[in-house]
C-alpha cells in the first residue's frame, strides 16, 4: 500500500510521442486550489507502479511503498478547475516519469492539494510586453498562462519562442499557430536543433531556442527593440538554455526577478 492515498485520476493521456505527453488529472472527491497560470503542482506514485516499456531498468528498486514525487508546471488554464494538464517529457534513467507514462485513462497516482511558485504572469506589469522562451516541456507554464491572459488585439505584444530537437517534438504547435492566426499581438516561433532528422526538409528556424532572441526576431517582428524598459522575459526548461540566455539579457541591461528586487527576467529551472 502506498504511503499517502492516491487521491487523483488520469482522465486522459494525449501522446504527442512516445516520450511526451499531455496527462489530463483529475481530483478525486477534492477540489484543486485556485492558483496563477506558470505555478506548478507535484504528482506522486509508488515506488511498487509499473515503468514503461523502453525505460531504463531501476537497480536498487526503491522502496514499493513510498511515493516518488515531482514537480510540473501545469499547462492547463487557471479559469479551469475541474482538472489539470500536464506536459511531461519521458526521462528513461528517471525514477517518476517512467511510471508516469505507464499510466493509462482511469488509473489513480498522489497529486498534491497544493499549488505553488512565483513563475506568474501577474508579476508583469500593466502594459509590458512579453517574450516566453522555453525548451522542450518548458512550454507548460506558457500554455498556461496564454490560455489564461492573452489579450488579442491588445498594445502589448506577447512571443513565444519555442526549442526543441525535432518538429515532431514541438507540442502545442497546432494551438499556438492557431493564436498567432487569431491574435495580431501574439507571435510564435518554432526552431528544431537536428533538422537533419527531418523526413520532409524543415524550411523553418534551426538551433537553439536563445539564439532566435540575438538574431533579433523580436525586433524585427514587432518593430521595435525589446528592452528593459517595455519587455519582461520568461525563461523555462534545461538549465543550458536559461544560463546562456539570461547572460544575453544581462549584458542588455535586463536584471533577473525576485519578490525582493523586481526585474524583467524571470526564471524556472527543470532541474
Ligand atoms: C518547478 C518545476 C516544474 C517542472 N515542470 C515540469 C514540466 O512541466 N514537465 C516536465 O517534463 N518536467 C518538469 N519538471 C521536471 C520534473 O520535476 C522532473 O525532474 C522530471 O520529470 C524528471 O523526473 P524523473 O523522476 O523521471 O527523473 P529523475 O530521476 O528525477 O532524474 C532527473 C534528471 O533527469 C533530467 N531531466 C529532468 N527533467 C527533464 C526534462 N523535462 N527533459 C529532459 N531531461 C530532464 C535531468 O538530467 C535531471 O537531473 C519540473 C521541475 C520543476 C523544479
Amino acid at each position: 500500500m502506498p504511503d499517502t492515498p492516491l487521491n487523483a485520476v488520469v482522465a486522459l493521456r494525449n501522446e504527442i510521442t512516445p516520450w511526451l505527453i499531455i496527462l489530463r488529472i483529475v481530483p478525486d472527491g477534492w477540489t484543486l486550489p485556485a492558483f496563477y497560470p506558470g505555478q506548478f503542482s507535484v504528482i506522486g506514485l509508488p515506488g511498487s507502479a509499473p515503468r514503461c516499456a523502453g525505460s531504463d531498468a531501476e537497480d536498487p528498486a526503491p522502496d514499493p511503498d513510498k511515493l516518488i514525487r515531482r514537480a510540473y508546471s501545469i499547462a492547463s488554464s487557471s479559469l479551469t478547475r475541474e482538472y489539470i494538464d500536464l506536459y511531461v517529457a519521458l526521462v528513461t534513467s528517471g525514477a517518476l516519469t517512467p511510471r508516469v507514462f505507464a499510466l493509462n485513462m482511469g488509473d489513480r497516482l498522489w497529486l498534491s492539494p497544493k499549488v505553488t511558485g512565483l513563475f506568474t504572469f501577474d508579476q508583469v506589469p500593466e502594459g509590458q510586453n512579453v517574450v516566453m522562451i522555453a525548451t522542450g516541456t518548458g512550454l507548460a507554464p506558457y500554455m498556461s498562462m496564454l490560455s489564461t491572459h492573452l489579450m488579442c488585439g491588445s498594445p502589448s505584444k506577447v512571443s513565444v519562442l519555442h526549442g526543441a530537437r525535432h518538429s515532431w517534438d514541438l507540442g502545442y504547435r497546432s494551438e499556438l499557430l492557431t493564436l498567432q492566426h487569431l491574435c495580431n499581438n501574439f507571435s510564435y516561433f518554432p526552431v528544431i536543433s537536428r533538422p537533419q532528422k527531418e523526413p520532409i526538409a524543415w524550411t523553418g528556424a534551426t538551433g537553439y531556442v536563445q539564439e532566435l532572441w540575438k538574431a533579433g526576431v523580436i525586433e524585427k517582428n514587432w518593430g521595435f527593440k525589446p528592452t528593459p524598459e517595455n519587455t519582461h522575459v520568461f525563461l523555462c526548461g534545461s538549465p543550458a538554455m536559461i544560463d546562456d540566455a539570461e547572460a544575453k539579457l544581462i549584458a542588455e541591461g535586463f536584471t533577473e526577478h525576485s519578490k525582493k528586487t523586481p526585474g524583467q527576467i524571470h526564471v524556472e529551472r527543470y532541474w
